[in-house]
């Protein structure tokens, strides 16, 4: 038997056990001859202490032990002597007095520590040795967190009715708009599996087939640049049901969602139960973002008619031009200095804004580029709607519609950072429904959908396909939380016809909406149910309750930045045999 107890489970209850452990040593102190080593596993640290009487073949294998060195202790518990018990470990009220030492595996110096946070390695360093890195209390726990989400989601599906079904990794596309990693077929040469960049097509069948409520924790691959924290691989829990509207998987996700953030993260609060439910048109005039954080007020607010007469030649040319005026007021900011303010204009420049008018709002009247134009009715006006007071300062915005919501919205989590708006403790889920059906792609020129081709248009906008395709809106929704996209779904098409359509409006061939979805559009003709479900995404979530800067810090094994493992080195070259069986040869 290796071990009797974790390090992390021992109590003063266990005062006067004998008990063996195993585990890592995290730390090593000497003092007067006694030496304490910090005994790690997954399970917390407990000290061990090692008296000088040991017999001596134990003590000097004592004296060779390193950071890192993987060992077995026979010993007893013992209640620390008063005032020494450390309140700071779960385990500080005892320690273990070792009567024997085994070295089960020694260890080379590690690269870096993982008994401290502070000083972190660089990433490149962590990622390669993810294994030591994994070691780091934070991470463990980190893992921890992630397996107690997936249970409570297993285990409250399987209370509610849904069946985990398995689908294949190696496909066909399925589109979810990026780029497909393919697998090259040995038997079929010149042919290829897709990976799916997420289970939809086969969720759908698995509707088709009468399967009602499935659910799995499914891996998606997704072939796009890796700007920002995005991960070739990522893992979602993907459902769907039969028989639903709407309504129905927004309350079952919310239900779900509302029990398991103070089962599993008891530190969070949630914002609001039940959830906030917006357009995404309003959340765009409101938030500037169809992915808006709830967490502070500092809503955008128009402005338009308030100066509509305005002297201010950028205003009146953005009116002229048919757009609109909005502002935003940012608490305290009156006193920012030439410096940030020119600064913060161009971040509203990276927006698509032209420029960023401003008025500080100060006991001596209202200051900055802009003020001189305002007239003394307007100015009061603007107070008036805006609620803005002495020391607070108003940024504005006017152009076409959409840009100004872009602008305002990105200044407005500018100002969330900055002025330190957002309670860490609080998860802000809402809903966003009533999205767009088509997205129209100036690049090309062409109508995409804006959630996925699978995806059912509102009835009623059926006949606006060939007439004003851009007001079409769609029976998809999102789960939106602390400004992120956290889940997105839809009620889909379940009819052949709607779906040819579909097809057709992306400009698809026949040819190729047979080669590529002829499967579904077959399946459709043998009794599809009506059907919707969603798909939450599993890293980011934890992230947020693990207030982590990124999701490669909740992923055990994620790739870098760049789309590396630098623990493996993938990709990598394979053996010139491998590509001849494949018949694959290099331009
Ligand atoms: N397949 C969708 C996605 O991955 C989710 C869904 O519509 O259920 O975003």
């Amino acid at each position: 038997m290796y071990r009797t107890h974790t390090c992390g489970e021992l109590r003063a209850s266990h005062a006067g056990q004998t008990v063996t452990l195993a585990g890592w040593v995290n730390r090593r102190r000497d003092h007067g001859g006694v030496a304490f080593f910090d005994l790690r596993d997954r399970n917390g640290i407990v000290q061990v202490t090692l008296n000088p009487d040991l017999p001596q073949a134990i003590l000097d294998v004592v004296s060779d032990v390193r950071f890192e060195w993987v060992l077995q202790i026979e010993g007893v518990v013992q209640e620390r002597p008063a005032g020494m018990s450390n309140p700071k470990m779960a385990t500080g009220e005892i320690e273990v007095v070792a009567k024997n030492v085994t070295v089960l595996n020694p260890s080379k110096t590690p690269p870096f520590m993982v008994n401290t946070d502070n000083d972190l390695p660089d990433e490149h360093m962590r990622l390669k040795y993810r294994y030591i890195d994994l070691r780091r209390e934070r991470l463990t726990n980190n893992m921890i967190l992630r397996h107690k989400v997936v249970k409570f989601m297993r285990d409250y599906l399987d209370k509610q009715g849904f069946i985990e079904i398995e689908t294949p990794i190696m496909f066909k596309a399925t589109p979810e708009g990026a780029r497909d990693y393919l697998v090259p077929s040995r038997v079929y040469p010149g042919q290829f599996y897709a990976l799916p960049q997420s289970p939809q097509q086969l969720k759908q069948l698995l509707m088709v087939a009468g399967m009602d409520k499935y659910f799995q924790i499914a891996r998606c691959f997704r072939d796009e640049d890796l700007r920002g924290d995005r991960q070739p691989e990522f893992t979602q829990l993907d459902l769907e049901m039969s028989f639903v509207h709407r309504d129905d998987v927004l309350d079952l996700v919310e239900g779900l969602f509302t029990e398991m953030i103070p089962a599993v993260a008891p530190h969070k609060k949630l914002y609001s139960s039940p959830w906030p439910k917006f357009s995404y048109k309003e959340v765009l005039e409101r938030f500037g973002s169809d992915k808006p954080d709830l967490r502070f007020g500092m809503e955008l607010i128009d402005v338009t008619e308030i100066l509509a007469k305005s002297e201010f030649k950028v205003f009146q040319s953005a009116l002229e031009a048919g757009g609109v005026i909005k502002c935003l007021v940012a608490p305290k900011s009156a006193e920012m200095s030439r410096k940030e303010l020119d600064a913060l204009t161009e971040v509203a420049k990276s927006f698509g804004a032209k420029g960023m008018p401003y008025l500080a709002v100060t006991g001596e009247g209202v200051k900055g580029s802009a003020a001189k134009f305002f007239k003394e009715e307007e100015l009061t006006a603007l107070k008036e709607k805006s609620g803005a007071g002495i020391g607070d300062l108003i940024v504005f915005s006017s152009d076409a519609r959409a840009v100004v919501n872009k602008t305002l919205g990105g200044l407005r989590l500018w100002f969330r950072d900055k002025l330190d708006l957002a309670d860490k403790t609080m998860m802000a889920f809402a809903w966003v429904v009533d999205f767009p059906f088509f997205a129209f792609n100036e690049e090309t020129q062409t109508w995409e959908s804006e959630h996925h081709p699978f995806t059912m248009p509102k009835l009623e906008d059926l006949p606006k396909f060939e007439t004003n395709p851009g007001e079409v809106l769609s029976d998809a929704y999102d789960m939106v939380c602390n400004g992120y996209e956290t889940a997105s779904g839809s009620i889909r098409i379940h009819r052949r016809d709607i779906q040819m359509k579909m097809f057709q409006m992306l400009g698809l061939s026949e040819e190729d909406i047979q080669a590529k979805f002829g499967h579904m559009l077959e399946a459709f003709e043998y009794g599809a149910p009506p059907h919707g479900g969603m798909a939450p995404g599993i890293d980011r979530l934890i992230m947020l309750l693990a207030d982590e800067p990124n999701i490669r810090e909740v992923i055990a094994f994620p790739k870098n930045q760049n789309g590396r493992d630098v623990m493996a080195d993938a990709p990598s070259e394979v053996e010139a045999k491998q590509l001849k069986e494949l018949k694959i040869k290099f331009e």
